[in-house]
């Protein structure tokens, strides 16, 4: 465990990271003269000027909760064809071991919330037995968002989306739904008196932060709300991956004027080390102080 919110101890399960992103391709908004003065906080681990890279470790978040284990989103998983992502193709990322080497097993997983549905969040839900994707946490109840899972189901069917879309509902989403292993949540949905799944929609339909509060401490795992801390100040650099460039901005800036309200802990799905921070403001300008 490397962190806590209140008695809510939290890790780390890393899989692995996505290293071809560079911001200009990845935010349409991105405007290389106006990170010019944030080079000294960004560089060199969460942009390289160089390249115009934007690391983004791919990683779950662990919390040991009133006595139960939590796994909060589920990377890309091994074994997944993805001939088109080829950073997610066939992985054999060792995720399970890192997973041991914090003393848990999977049938130690009491329950896998998911931020969003993309391929990059969902995919250890199941993984490869015997030809077939069964869930991989097997005593697990998996809780996602029920207009998130629709709208998944939607572009699944859909011919005209990409094949990877498809591909990512059929062995890790379905999977779990036809083992019984799934709740599916509409509104804001609460659990374990400290959790708070609400909806902030905007880089999925669905997608929502997940606040959790522990002994008047506070922290919200944001998902891909913000994929790179460049996305502080500049919060309305939504990603090319949004589903709704404007919605997710609006949803980012509520996100961090919380986060400075109420001193919440700020935990991304996609932050380089040190993966979290705390939200500042001054003059109507956003910042981040990185750490626990
Ligand atoms: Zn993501």
């Amino acid at each position: 465990m490397i962190g806590a919110v209140g008695n809510v101890e939290i890790g780390r399960v890393f899989d692995s990271s996505l290293l071809g992103f560079t911001a200009q391709m990845w935010f349409p908004l991105f405007d290389r003269e106006a990170i010019r003065v944030h080079e000294s906080w960004l560089c060199p681990n969460h942009w390289d000027p160089e390249t115009g890279r934007v690391p983004m470790p791919v990683h779950s978040w662990l919390l040991r909760a009133g006595g139960k284990n939590l796994l909060i989103d589920t990377c890309m998983g091994n074994h997944k064809e993805r001939p088109q992502l080829p950073e997610m193709h066939k992985l054999t990322n060792r995720y399970l071991d890192r997973l041991s080497g914090i003393g848990l097993h999977p049938k130690d997983i009491d329950f896998v919330l998911c931020t969003h549905l993309h391929v990059d969040h969902v995919g250890w839900n199941t993984y490869l037995e015997n030809g077939r994707w069964v869930p991989t946490f097997p005593n697990a109840k998996y809780i996602f968002s029920r207009a998130e899972y629709e709208a998944a189901k939607v572009e699944a069917l859909d011919p005209n989306s990409p094949a990877f879309i498809k591909a990512t509902f059929e062995d890790s989403i379905f999977p779990v739904v036809d083992a019984g292993k799934v709740e599916l949540f509409d509104g804001i949905h609460e659990l374990l008196d400290c959790i708070t799944l609400r909806p902030a929609p905007g880089h999925s339909v669905g997608h929502v932060r997940i606040e959790l509060k522990s002994q008047g401490q506070l922290g919200v795992f944001c998902g891909d709300m913000l994929h790179s801390p460049i996305q502080v100040p500049f919060w309305q650099w939504s990603s090319v991956a949004c589903w709704d460039q404007e919605m997710a901005a609006e949803s980012r800036r509520d996100l961090l004027e919380y986060c400075v309200a109420e001193n919440a802990l700020l935990i991304p799905g996609h932050f380089e080390a040190p993966h979290v921070g705390r939200i500042r403001a001054k003059q109507d300008q956003f910042s981040i102080d990185f750490g626990w």
